[in-house]
């Protein structure tokens, strides 16, 4: 899509190289350099933050959802017609196993753009509340919702497309305009998604604005301004955090999609087999890059040794391999700094008293791009750091629990609540499922994933929903009119 040359930034409806220069986007599977992109600087951003100021306060863009869900409809269509193109390049900057593009990682949110559309298109915008007489003034109450205003939609690296889609599109069919600050590590992803909007679409200048930057700070910059009125983050709960705390100068609405450490409970009526090959394929799935995977798994005590068997045997047939093999299931890592991070938590889970049933490290074939062996921990309890903290790798821990009760105490003793897996009979499987503390929860190999299935976290995990009616109303507001009868 760029060829040789750096990908630019979307400016106010014009595609532009940015004052900032440069920076490198890599192959995590090799460590060679992919490609450029312009690398944003404060000054770009401010004309991304007046052109969306503009667009929402200037135009007819926020009253007019027949045009917007026509202009999603091309986005949806624009992103189909690139889709070999863009699915070459999610698994080259990504790391993403070529599997997954057909689902997740970018057929799967390129058509929830449609969903959207269709929700704007059918939405009651208006709820007439009739007559009343509030303190004996006859009035005629209405409820009208319309879009919050300028988004900061600021995204990580993991799952591209899915997290920019799926703040793109609820919140431009909202009538909202967008500033996308990507992640640095998949800048090419976003800037796709750019030139796509300002080539093949009737977008108007300054709706949606895509910098991408090498630097961190424009996040920060962006949950300061007092031109953003919403700011839609997903990344991990530190920076959540930060930018909660820096958005509250402000008052600004945030949305957060933070990390987890969610379980896996085998219950003792489970197909054992069945449920702990499941696990190990959930658990490292693109490397156990996914905010909503099943890291903890939990299994009946008495069978703790044959689930830790089945799980290692199964872990050591997945990898790791190339991402564009479609057979791969576990790719790399996306940076040094990752792979640094996880093997930081494997020496932590050794000094805890953890053993490795399987993995432990680099996979010795791999020198090159950054690589960590799917690997299963043993000997833990959950009050360990191990248990307790999000790795982001392709690391499993194994614990012990007694019945169903007990599972649910270990499952729910998290400081996150994002998602969770239980495997029993269908009674005792949905009755632990009511049990968790979570935004979602698979039973029996149930998938939750959809644009029509809000998904959040409870607790650290974040606060409020993506996706489904739950998520495009996260960017409206709700306003009440009153006429005197
Ligand atoms: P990160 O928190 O380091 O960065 C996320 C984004 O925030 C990036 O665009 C980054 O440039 C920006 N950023 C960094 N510092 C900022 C600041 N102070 N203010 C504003 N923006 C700032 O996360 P990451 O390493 O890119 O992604 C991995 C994390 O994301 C994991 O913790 C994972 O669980 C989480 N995640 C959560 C979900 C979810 O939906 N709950 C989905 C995917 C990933």
């Amino acid at each position: 899509m760029f060829g040789n040359a750096p990908s630019p930034l979307l400016l106010d409806g014009r595609l532009e190289p940015g004052s900032g220069g440069v920076f490198d986007t890599l192959d995590p599977a090799t460590g060679e350099v992919v490609g450029q992109a312009a690398d944003a600087r404060p000054e770009d951003l401010d004309r991304a933050l007046a052109a969306a100021r503009r667009a929402f306060d200037e135009t007819d863009w926020p009253s007019d959802v027949k045009f917007r869900a026509h202009c999603l409809r091309q986005l949806r269509d624009a992103l189909r017609r690139h889709s070999d193109e863009l699915r070459e390049l999610t698994i080259r900057e990504a790391g993403a196993p070529r599997f997954l593009t057909f689902g997740a990682q970018l057929d799967g949110p390129v058509a929830d753009l449609g969903w959207f559309a269709d929700l704007a298109e059918s939405y009651a915008w208006e709820t007439d509340l009739g007559r009343a007489e509030p303190m004996g003034m006859a009035s005629h109450r209405r409820i009208v919702r319309e879009a919050a205003g300028v988004v900061a939609a600021i995204t990580p690296w993991n799952f591209p497309h899915q997290i920019n889609l799926a703040k793109v599109g609820p919140a431009l069919a909202a009538g909202n305009t967008v500033v996308l600050k990507p992640a640095p590590d998949t800048p090419w992803c976003a800037a796709a998604l750019g030139v796509l909007a300002a080539e093949e679409t009737d977008l108007p200048p300054g709706v949606l604005n895509v910098v991408t930057s090498s630097d961190h700070g424009l996040g920060a910059l962006l949950t300061a301004d007092e031109r953003v009125d919403l700011v839609s983050f997903t990344g991990s709960t530190a920076t959540g955090r930060a930018v909660m705390t820096s958005a509250a100068t402000t008052l600004k609405r945030v949305f957060l999609e933070l990390g987890g450490k969610s379980a896996f409970i085998v219950l003792d009526d489970a197909d054992l087999r069945a449920a702990c090959s499941y696990a190990a394929f959930a658990g490292v799935t693109h490397a156990g890059q996914g905010c909503a995977i099943t890291t903890r798994v939990l299994v009946p005590r008495d069978r703790y040794d044959e689930a830790a068997a089945i799980i290692a045997k199964t872990l050591a047939r997945l990898g790791p391999g190339d991402p564009s093999d479609d057979r791969t299931v576990c790719g790399p890592l996306i940076s040094a700094a990752q792979r640094d991070r996880v093997e930081g938590y494997l020496r932590l889970a050794v000094a805890e008293g953890g053993v490795f049933a399987c993995g432990g490290g680099r996979p010795p074939d791999r020198p090159d791009g950054f690589w960590i062996e799917p690997t299963l921990i043993t000997g833990l309890t959950n009050d360990s750091r191990t248990a307790r903290e999000e790795i982001f790798g392709p690391v499993l821990v194994l614990l012990a629990h007694d019945g169903d009760d007990d599972a649910v105490r270990i499952a729910n003793d998290s400081p996150f609540g994002l998602s969770g897996a239980v495997h029993g009979s269908p009674d005792r499987a949905n009755a632990v499922a009511a049990r968790l503390r979570t935004g979602t929860v698979s039973v029996n190999g149930g998938v939750w994933y959809g644009a029509d299935v809000p998904f959040g976290g409870y607790k650290q995990s974040g606060i409020g929903r993506e996706m489904g009616v739950a998520g495009f109303e996260e960017y409206l507001e709700t306003k009440a009119i009153a006429e005197g009868a």
